[in-house]
């Protein structure tokens, strides 16, 4: 797949979020202390991203750290147990085997923390028509999975944009085209999306729009992922 641009609407209500400290200053989450030994890093395998996301990640400490990186088409949204992403033939499968990648890093490397990304724009992630909302469900259910299987395991959550042509920092001025990683919290994402209905069901129905008037809908698509309930991801 060819480089992607993030669209002008998905920018805007990314630009909201960021406004509204959904996703902060990856310097602010001070993961050395959690967990100085390394991460276990799993994030999509895009090629024109994920150099980026491995520098800054590994940038987050101070001294060497292992850095056991995984990168899959679509990155963390293949962990959540009802990802649309996971193949349909063998979900169960195919969850399990990726689960036990992570289980096996943890015990070859002493590893106790994995990183989750995802990233915007996503080819895996537009492929299976996914918003921004379903993105960020999608990780949030893969963190509770992991966290329910692994109790110790610490899972922070991580996304990755490539600002088009606008500056994802306010205070700076903006530029042709940046990436940024952003530290992410679940329960500010999900405060934001209830806060903001309107703007995500109107946005969502854009999307829908579009999608309708460009190509016919996937074969199978599963039924969207409504992981937050409250708000019309989980509703539609
Ligand atoms: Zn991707």
């Amino acid at each position: 797949m060819s480089k992607l641009v993030l669209s002008e609407t998905d920018a805007q209500v990314l630009q909201l979020m960021r406004n509204a400290d959904v996703f902060t200053d990856l310097e602010n989450h001070r993961i050395t202390n959690d967990e100085p030994t390394g991460s276990i890093c799993f994030t999509c395998a895009d090629g024109h991203q994920i150099g980026d996301i491995y520098t800054r990640h590994s940038n987050i400490y101070e001294e060497e750290a292992c850095i056991h990186t995984f990168g899959l088409n679509g990155g963390a949204l293949l962990l959540a147990p009802n990802s649309p992403l996971l193949p349909l033939i063998f979900p169960e499968g195919v969850h399990a085997f990726l689960i036990q990648q992570i289980d096996d890093a943890m015990k070859m490397k002493g590893i106790n923390l994995c990183a989750i990304y995802t990233h915007f724009p996503c080819g895996a992630a537009t492929s299976a028509r996914l918003s921004i909302m379903d993105q960020l469900g999608l990780v949030v259910s893969a963190k509770t999975f992991l966290k329910k299987r692994f109790p110790t395991l610490k899972v922070p959550l991580f996304v990755h944009v490539h600002w088009p042509y606008r500056s994802g920092d306010s205070e700076q001025p903006p530029r042709p085209s940046m990436r940024r990683t952003y530290y992410m919290s679940g329960k500010h994402a999900e405060a934001w999306i209830v806060a903001n209905r309107q703007l995500v069901i109107d946005y969502e129905a854009d999307l829908r729009k579009k999608a309708l008037a460009s190509a016919p809908p996937p074969a199978e698509r599963p039924s969207s992922p409504g992981v937050w309930i409250g708000t019309s991801v989980a509703t539609r």
